[in-house]
């Protein structure tokens, strides 16, 4: 589904000036409404009132149990964004936003709740101390557009600003991916579907499959890059949330990434040059482990497993023997070729590939009875990652060698020999044991 949200830090910057008076009027008319017209028996018989402690939800559409929801959900996500971006409860104690959720936006408009100056948005909005959200077919939908456009409020109340559009997008969507449990009162933020039916009308990870496998991903650099007008198309959304998860969660950029909100937040470019400039020397080895993670980015990535990870030295010598867990994804090997070097893998042992209703025990040749990626599930598979000097033309998937017991790869890329079993990245956590493998490299003579 395409989703869309025009905010305030997606404004070109030569129209800075013209937001700035737009939002002195923002201001008064926000005045206005709150002297005048919030109270429920103010409002025309079509709209109804929710009253949370730090939303008040005003809508035209029928109160069910999903809308009654609303209150709670969004008070229960307050805390969960004080702690991330380390905001003292009591500073929050009386914020408090207006959201409105609309099935007929004219209705909206008539009564002054909807300001006609406003950019057109399909889907939401955010603005002081409102946001505005469309019907949506699903009421996963609402909950997260409820919850993204949460996030720009909270952040804008905070910080003053959103960040540069990567960062303001990427965070949004990254906290308004969420599990309910309405029973308890307990929300997951900032989570990764483990299917899709778990977010109907989400999509992202589609779109990022589809665009790898189309070969037109961009690279992490251009999604660093986007300028106030990308999130016009709904796929910079996608690529925004997988920018937010990478730099927020792997190894080599994750200290960094939390020290950058700690930085003044600005709209412009001067804090994805902040972040730059401490991962420039990291920054060839960030590149090659975002092609790897991406192709895992899977409905199920187990941010509890760890992310594809390049060693920092080569191993000692031309032999290696070492354990590949059936739980992990690419492991690192030490053994760096060149193209045209002979790599021999020879693996023995057997693992446990988990299945939802019996366990399959798998030798390195995998089992026949399920395939992935168009080879058996459980065989030993390898492929190399090199650190990039350059910024590719796009983000591609790492080329997938079947090994099983054993293989002689005449190298058709340099880097570092990485293995792992064939599964889908959602299916690991299950499996269990390792097999045994013995890498040796052959190189090409000089
Ligand atoms: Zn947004």
């Amino acid at each position: 589904m395409q989703y869309f949200s025009i905010c305030r830090a997606e404004v070109s910057c030569t129209a800075v000036l013209w937001w700035k008076l737009r939002s002195i009027a923002v201001a008064i008319y926000a005045f206005c409404l709150s002297s005048t017209c919030f109270a429920q028996q103010d409002l025309p018989a079509q709209f109804r009132t929710l009253e949370g402690k730090h939303v008040r939800i005003v809508t035209d559409m029928p109160l069910d149990d999903d809308l009654a929801q609303l209150p709670a959900l969004f008070d229960a996500a307050v805390p969960q964004w004080c702690r991330e971006f380390g905001v003292a409860p009591s500073k929050v104690e009386n914020w408090k936003v207006t959201a409105y959720m609309m099935r007929a936006r004219e209705r909206f408009v008539r009564e002054g709740l909807l300001p006609t100056h406003l950019p057109e948005f399909p889907y939401g909005f955010q603005w002081g101390d409102e946001v505005w959200v469309s019907e949506q077919p699903t009421s996963y939908y609402h909950r997260h557009l409820l919850l993204h456009e949460g996030t720009h409020w909270f952040m804008s109340k905070h910080f003053g600003s959103n960040g540069p559009p990567w960062l303001m997008e990427g965070l949004a969507e990254w906290y308004g991916t969420h599990r309910w449990s309405p029973e308890t009162g307990t929300l997951q933020m900032g989570v990764i579907p483990k299917t899709k039916l778990e977010v109907p009308g989400w999509g992202r990870i589609t779109v990022i499959q589809s665009q790898l496998e189309d070969g037109i991903a961009p690279t992490l650099e251009l999604i660093l890059r986007y300028g106030s007008r990308a999130h016009q198309d709904a796929e910079a959304y996608a690529w925004s949330w997988a920018a937010v998860v990478f730099l927020k969660h792997h190894p080599d950029s994750r200290d960094v990434f939390e020290r950058l909100l700690d930085q003044p937040m600005r709209p412009d470019m001067s804090m994805t040059r902040w972040l730059f400039q401490r991962l420039r020397k990291r920054w060839p080895k960030l590149r090659a482990e975002w092609q790897a993670t991406l192709a895992d980015l899977e409905y199920g990535f187990d941010l509890e497993l760890p992310m594809v990870e390049l060693s920092r030295s080569s191993a000692a010598s031309d032999e290696v023997r070492l354990k590949v867990a059936a739980d992990k994804s690419w492991q690192p090997t030490g053994i760096f070729v060149k193209r045209g070097d002979v790599v021999r893998v020879n693996a023995s042992g057997r693992c446990i590939v988990g299945r939802s209703r019996r366990d399959w025990e798998s030798g390195p040749e995998g089992v026949t009875l399920d395939y992935y990626r168009g080879r058996p599930l459980g065989e030993l598979v390898l492929t190399t990652l090199e650190p990039l000097k350059q910024e590719p033309e796009r983000s591609s998937a790492p080329q997938l060698i079947p090994v099983g017991r054993e293989a002689d790869w005449a190298a058709n890329a340099s880097g570092e020999v990485l293995l792992r079993i064939n599964e889908r990245i959602g299916g690991l956590a299950d499996n269990s044991g390792h097999l045994d493998v013995v890498v040796t490299v052959a190189r090409r003579a000089p």
